[in-house]
């Protein structure tokens, strides 16, 4: 019998790992990159003697596969793929394909903001408890190289919209959804309800036997919920209400109950600070109930989690000032969350790539604690225009200039923080690069 032919595009992390999957699974496989490859994968391509392409896709290769599988990068407005979708090839997920091949439990975790925070620290949990768990998705290795080449039993996986977009029959035993709020919409026609649709698919397939892990103070996923016929055990999580089943906050504690357990917790003991990382550290805490997880296995490890960096880290203290790098804060929402959290008097760093922002709703909060705002970015008007009536707004062009005119505001005890709410494309070539050269120009002070 002639082998079937699977195509990846795009050969990043997920595309490589889904490329040594394929041949393991006894594929004949093709790798395409619009662009140019980077050497790792190369080498990986190649000691594998699997074929591939760089900087173009070529047609007559590609619409010969049986399946294609295509990195979450590429939209599905692209050429290639309406082509591939004109002759009937399926076009799925990494994610999708990788489940196909493994039996192991997966506990997903999707959300516009707080995914890999919670994936991270969920991880932890499971594998201080001496679980077999991986960690895939957009952190660490792809899970297709993970089903290829480990065994876990069990896997935290962190999915995007555009992961889930890809998947068809994957099924999550245990799904959680943190928050919806807008994002991304230039891939969904920029239609709010076409990206709620698509983080909802994180229940796709979900049965009776399984669990929906999600936040009841999301007005967005609660109207949506709803609406439909949810399969799966439902357990909200809250720090506004008290709920039967689930998790939520009374008076200084948090409170998990899930069917007859009950877990409480001081929540200063948590590791994590702040209102949006206490539903995080829920999340989690639901999540490790549901794997049977002793009470005191999960209290060690909600409070001895040491965070993810470029995610609120407190990096220095100099001179008593506090520096604290959010670089990850890319859009308002998760900028709201950080001044919520931080203590006054702050002086923000701001800026970027401004994805069309609408920066109302961090007024009152910035009138509080804001004490001057430092903007970073080649075009700073938005920030500018949007602040200048309530605190000082400086402009600056390079993280250098930010990070000193930051110091040079701060007073003994304040703290500077960088929580961008933009993207970092205009001077950086990531949000890990604007945190690092952040961290550098503060050991540099
Ligand atoms: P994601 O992987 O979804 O982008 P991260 O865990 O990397 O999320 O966090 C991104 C940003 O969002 C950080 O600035 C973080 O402080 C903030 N954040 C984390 N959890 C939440 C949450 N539950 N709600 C809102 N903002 C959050």
């Amino acid at each position: 019998m002639n082998k079937q032919k699977a195509v990846i595009l795009g050969a990043g992390e997920s595309g490589t790992g889904a490329a040594i999957l394929a041949l393991k699974q006894n594929f004949d496989v093709f790798v395409s990159d619009k662009g140019m490859i980077k050497e790792n994968y190369k080498k990986i391509l190649t000691n594998n003697k699997i074929s591939f392409e760089e900087n173009g896709h070529s047609e007559e290769h590609i619409l010969n596969a049986d399946v294609i599988i295509k990195s979450p990068g590429i939209p599905d407005t692209a050429e290639i793929i309406n082509n591939a979708k004109l002759q009937n090839i399926p076009v799925i997920s990494e994610i999708e394909f990788a489940g196909r091949y493994t039996d192991a439990k997966m506990i997903c975790i999707t959300g516009s903001n707080g995914k890999t925070t919670t994936t991270e620290l969920t991880y932890h949990i499971l594998k201080n408890a001496g679980m077999h768990v991986g960690l895939a998705g957009n952190v660490g290795n792809s899970l297709a190289l993970q089903v290829a080449e480990k065994n876990f039993d069990v896997y935290v996986v962190e999915l995007s919209s555009f992961q889930l977009d890809g998947m068809k029959d994957f099924k999550a035993d245990i799904a959680i959804l943190l928050n919806i709020t807008p994002d991304h919409l230039d891939r969904y026609e920029n239609k709010f309800e076409n990206y709620i649709a698509s983080k909802f698919k994180i229940i796709q397939n979900q049965t009776e036997t399984d669990a929906f892990i999600y936040c009841d103070d999301d007005d967005v996923i609660t109207s949506e919920i709803a609406k439909r016929l949810i399969k799966a055990k439902q357990f909200p999580f809250s720090i506004k209400k008290t709920l039967k089943q689930g998790a939520y906050r009374k008076k200084d504690k948090i409170i998990i109950d899930i069917n007859t357990k009950q877990f409480t917790m001081e929540n200063g003991l948590l590791a994590l600070e702040g209102d949006h990382n206490e539903y995080n550290s829920m999340a989690a805490g639901i999540t490790a109930m549901l794997n049977n997880i002793s009470d005191k296995q999960l209290k060690t490890s909600l409070s001895n989690f040491t965070g993810v960096e470029h995610r609120l880290e407190k990096y220095l203290k100099i001179r008593n000032v506090l520096f604290i790098n959010d670089s990850k804060a890319t859009n308002v929402n998760s900028v709201w969350y950080a001044l919520q959290t931080v203590d006054e008097k702050i002086v923000l760093i701001m800026g970027g790539k401004d994805k069309g922002n609408e920066y109302g709703t961090l007024k009152d909060l910035v009138r509080r604690k804001v004490k001057a705002i430092v903007a970073l970015g080649i075009d700073n008007k938005p920030i500018l225009n949007a602040f200048t009536d309530i605190v000082p707004v400086y402009d600056t062009n390079s993280m250098e200039t930010a990070v000193k005119t930051a110091y040079h505001l701060a007073d003994e005890g304040d703290t500077v923080l960088l929580s961008p709410a933009c993207a970092s494309f205009d001077l950086f070539k990531n949000y890990e690069e604007r945190g690092r050269l952040f961290k550098e120009a503060v050991r540099n002070l």
